[in-house]
């Protein structure tokens, strides 16, 4: 998708802070944090909803979940707790149309969200 945000900073033509990267998934701190820690981890293809992601992808959706619990491990998450979060669609708060979890942590998080 050539005019994808997300596409972008998976092909590096926009800068990110990389945190974790393979050949399915890319991890990067968000722009503009929720939280201490904020981690988004994304598909490197172009998906734009989970509504989007067939059945035949649930191996990158479950490897995208142990993505984010590695990372939640490296920033010291594992004992504290995090929150993991995807919004679909723009009821839900999507403004991105990149498929893509948000690592949240380093504060409490309050219960419904908002
Ligand atoms: P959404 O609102 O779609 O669930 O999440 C999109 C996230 O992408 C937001 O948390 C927003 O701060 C983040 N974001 C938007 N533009 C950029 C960018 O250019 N770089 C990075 N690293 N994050 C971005
Ligand atoms: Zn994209």
């Amino acid at each position: 998708m050539a005019d994808c945000l997300f596409c972008k900073i998976a092909r590096k033509e926009i800068p990110a802070d990389v945190l974790y990267e393979d050949r399915l998934v890319l991890a990067f701190s968000d722009i503009n944090p929720q939280a201490p820690v904020h981690v988004l981890i994304i598909p490197k293809a172009h998906h734009e909803t989970l509504n989007d992601v067939s059945a035949e992808e649930q191996q990158l959706l479950g490897h995208m979940v142990l993505v984010a619990t590695k990372m939640a491990g490296e920033k010291g998450l594992k004992e504290k707790g995090y929150r993991l979060v995807a919004n679909c669609l723009a009821s839900a708060g999507q403004s991105v149309f990149h498929v893509h979890f948000h690592l949240l942590g380093g504060r409490t998080f309050t219960w419904p969200p908002g």
